[in-house]
């Protein structure tokens, strides 16, 4: 794909502006592209319900939100429900490079998910941790084996509080180089 990518929208759907501002941010921090927030008010998302999981099925979502993406923006999506693809239980978050789309679900990144007491330092920290792995998706890093860096994959909250919310320095330098290809 020969685009440059010139913006990242952060596409929220009835999530806290306090908490949509804090990770646009976070995401201004490790990516050198303005951040933009838009409420996602225009699309229905009924369609991607599955009953039986009680979950929505982001590549469905996905399909439907290229229609409308802008070339050389990419999106983030940012929702309160659940997230699942076919074969896997849920997910945290999904990224489609081919069409520059990225989501994250912050309802299982918050503690009372658990059970747990409310803690909105690890959630905010959560959700921007996520967010930056899918986002580092779309600029082609893969999964990285350091366990501090953004892009290590997070089977379990456990991986996701151990990791930071940066690149390390391989998975940064990649990334600086897929920036520049256009
Ligand atoms: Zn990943
Ligand atoms: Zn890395």
């Amino acid at each position: 794909m020969k685009q440059s990518t010139s913006t990242i929208t952060i596409l929220s759907d009835h999530i806290s502006p306090s908490l949509i501002g804090n990770l646009q941010a976070k995401i201004r921090d490790h990516f050198e592209l303005p951040v933009k927030i838009e409420e996602y008010l225009p699309l229905d998302f009924n369609f991607a319900f599955n009953r039986k999981r009680n979950q929505y099925q982001i590549d469905k979502i996905f399909v439907k939100m290229k229609s409308r993406n802008r070339a050389s923006e990419i999106q983030l999506l940012v929702v309160d429900f659940d997230l699942y693809v076919p074969h896997l239980n849920f997910v945290f978050g999904e990224a489609s490079p081919q069409k520059s789309l990225a989501a994250v679900s912050i309802t299982r990144l918050k503690t009372e998910f658990y059970g747990e007491k409310r803690n909105d330092d690890l959630f905010r920290q959560r959700v921007a941790k996520e967010a930056i792995h899918e986002l580092g998706h779309l600029f082609r890093l893969g999964h990285c084996s350091n366990k501090t860096c953004v892009m290590h994959f997070s089977n379990s909250l456990a991986d996701t509080d151990y990791k930071s919310t940066s690149f390390c320095q391989n998975c940064l330098d990649v990334k600086k180089k897929n920036s520049r290809e256009d």
